[in-house]
This record gives structure tokens, sequence and C-alpha cells, in this order.
């Protein structure tokens, strides 16, 4: 009992971080007197601003609606792309010293245009990295942009950036990923009871946080994970897929749990996506982070990046072998076009396989939550009773 609390109340202090970032980079900076770089999801290496000696922060959704960024972008926009650019509209991105990104999307590109002409003074630097990953020219094209975000981010931060720091930025976010995978591990084995609203908390803050600081949090909560096992309460095993970017609202993962359901698993951005692969050894720094973007790509597929050997649906079903998993919940933010284009290709698979699943697109501005618990209700009950599952995966 006075471990679970425990456990809890390191939870609580890491959710409050997660859910005011802004605060916690105020709070760093005058901490230690350094420079704090926005930076966007989802293929930006953080090794590199750490290394220069700022604090990394993935910007995130905000929860606030959107005001005067609803004249910046069209409404077609997904409400990442939308609340960033009310963030800069509404004064948020005044604590950042710059924003840097690597593009994935149109929308990403429309955002930054917009956060452009908001904030002209703020520095922001767009790479581009190749997305069509068979190519030989990408390899080399992608080392380039890593070099140039290198020069860049020196230049910003007023200092030049050594391989060794880069190394040592490295080795430290490997350490961080590491201990998020442990505890991915336990949760796929039923040796924890954590739920998805936690584990948001604990791959959000890590986005967000000093990784040093987090790694130090981290490895007290996996030892207590470690040394008081729980085992969960739901009775039927999912995955939830997709959510590209940005965190689902904890509310919706909430309800997902009240029908029954343990998530086992995810690849989610905020999850299981962001911490999946690990930057390779390599006396070379820039080119272990370029390995790094191939890596990411074949360990969790994306369908913002193209390559012939493999796909995210083959990915899906092998990690629903692993994890045990009954069934999957396919969360797709509203307008997220990279994601809307491909969810064909994962259904046909899901479908083939026999394997119940279930759409739910996310909205900014709000979910209706009671309508989509009973079909989540009804997913769980035809994962119960597998007739009503196999006549749902022929429809
Ligand atoms: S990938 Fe999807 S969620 Fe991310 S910026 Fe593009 S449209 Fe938005």
């Amino acid at each position: 009992m006075e471990q679970s609390a425990t456990i809890n109340g390191i939870i609580a202090d890491l959710a409050q971080i997660a859910a005011d970032p802004g605060r916690y980079a105020s709070g760093w900076k005058a901490r230690r007197e350094g420079r704090v770089v926005g930076i966007l999801p989802m293929n930006f290496p953080p090794e590199i601003v750490h290394a220069a000696g700022a604090l990394p922060v993935l910007m995130q959704e905000d929860d606030a609606a959107i005001t005067y960024g609803r004249s910046l972008l069209h409404e077609f926009y997904c409400g990442y792309t939308r609340s960033l650019v009310d963030q800069a509209a509404t004064g948020k991105l005044a604590g950042y010293d710059g924003l840097f990104l690597v593009d994935h999307c149109v929308a990403l590109l429309g955002a930054v245009d917009a956060v452009r002409f908001e904030l002209p003074e703020m520095p922001v630097y767009l790479a581009q990295f190749m997305a069509s990953m068979d190519e030989p020219t990408t390899r080399p094209q992608v080392g380039e942009q890593i070099a140039a975000l290198r020069q860049r981010l020196g230049e910003l931060c007023g200092v030049s950036i050594s391989d060794a720091a880069i190394q040592h930025s490295i080795a430290a976010y490997n350490r961080n990923r590491g201990l998020l995978r442990k505890v991915y591990d336990l949760r796929r084995r039923g040796r924890i009871a954590l739920g998805s609203r936690q584990m948001q908390v604990l791959i959000k803050s890590s986005m967000v946080m000093d990784v040093e600081e987090h790694t130090a949090i981290l490895t007290k909560l996996v030892a207590l994970f470690e040394a008081y096992p729980q085992v969960p309460e739901g009775q039927v095993r999912l995955h939830l897929s997709g959510h590209f970017c940005h965190a689902p609202r904890p509310e919706l993962l909430d309800m997902i749990e009240s029908c029954g359901v343990t998530v086992v698993d995810d690849d989610v951005f905020t999850g299981y996506r962001y911490i999946a692969t690990d930057v390779p050894d390599g006396p070379d720094p820039v080119e272990a982070l370029t390995q790094w973007y191939f890596d990411r790509n074949s360990n969790v597929p994306c369908s913002t990046r193209a390559q012939k050997t493999v796909d995210w649906e083959g990915y899906l079903v092998d990690s629903l072998k692993g994890s045990g998993a009954q069934g999957v919940v396919v969360l797709i933010a509203k307008f997220c076009e990279p994601h809307m284009l491909y969810y064909p290709e994962l259904r046909k698979a899901l479908h083939r396989e026999g394997i119940p699943h279930l759409v739910v697109e996310t909205e900014h501005e709000g979910l209706a939550l009671e309508m989509l618990k009973t079909r989540v209700e009804a997913l769980v009950e035809g994962i119960r009773r597998p007739r009503i599952a196999t006549a749902q995966a022929l429809a």
C-alpha cells in the first residue's frame, strides 16, 4: 500500500510537469541559465539540442480552445498544428529561444509558416529528411541535414557542439528510452497495473523534461515496479495504434479502460513509437543519428515514410502476437492525412488476420465519450464472445 502511494505520488508529480511544459521549461531556464528549444514531432533527434547545452522540449498540443489561431490556419488542419499555431498567437511560446523541426507532413509545414508569420523574431529552423527511405541518396541527404542542424543549434546556443557532447547526449537518451521500454515490457507481461493515462504521463514527461532529471525519477519508479508487481484487472487485452504527433486525451484512455480493458501495448507517438529505438554506438555521432532515423522506421514503421521492406500493418500484427493483445483500437487524429490515407491498409491486414478492431477519430475540440463508449463496449463484447468477433472481422 505504501509503495503504491509512492508510485502514484511520483507519477502525479510527473503529470503536473507534462501538463504544463512551459512552466517546467521556465524553471529549468532560471536554474540552469540555458536556452530552451522547442522541437516538433516526429523525427527530430533531441540529442543534438541537449548536446548544445539547451533543454529540448517536444511541443505538445495545448488543451485550451483554439482562438486567435483560427485566423491563421484552416479548420481542416489537424488539432495538433492548429493548437501549435494558437499557442504562438497567444504568447505561449514566449519562453522558447527557438523552434526546430524535421518536416514530415504538409500540415506541419503550414503550421511552421504560420508560426513564422506570427513570431517573426523567433528563430525557426526547418530540416527536411527524405521520406523515401530506399533511395541511394537518402542516407547522405539525412546526414547533411543533421550536420546542418548541429551547426544551427551551435549558433543559437553560442557553442561548438563536439562529437563527445553528442555521444554523451546519445547515451543519456538511450538510458532514458531503455527504462521506459522496461516499463512497457512489464506491462506486456502483465507484471504491472499501469493504466494508459499513467503510461502517457511517463512518456510525455520524458519529452519535455531534462533527460537526466527524468532518468533519475524513472530509475526509482522502475525499481518500485519491479519490487512490487501488481496484476492488472481488465479482462480484455487491447493494443492502441496510431495517433501521430500528440497525445490522445487521457479521458479517452480512461473510458476505454473502463470497459473491462487492459491496454497492454501501443504504437502511438506519445507512447512506444517515441521510445522504441535507441541511437546505435559509433565513432561518428552524425552517422549514428542518421542510422537512428532509418532504424526507427524499421522498428515501428510510420506512414509518413516510404520503405519497401517494412510495413506498419505487418509490424502491428506481429506486435499483437508478442503482447497477446486480442484486439486493436486505432486512434486517428481528425484531418491527419498521413494516417487517414494509410488506414485502409491497416484495416485490410486486421480483417485478414481476424483481429477485431475499432477506429476512433479524435478531435482537439472534444469527444463524444458516451457514444464512443458504446462502440468500445461492442468491441470488448465481441472479443469475449468470439462468434461476434468473427462477424465483426468479416464486416
Ligand atoms: S502527421 Fe498528422 S497529426 Fe502530425 S502534424 Fe501531420 S496531420 Fe498533424
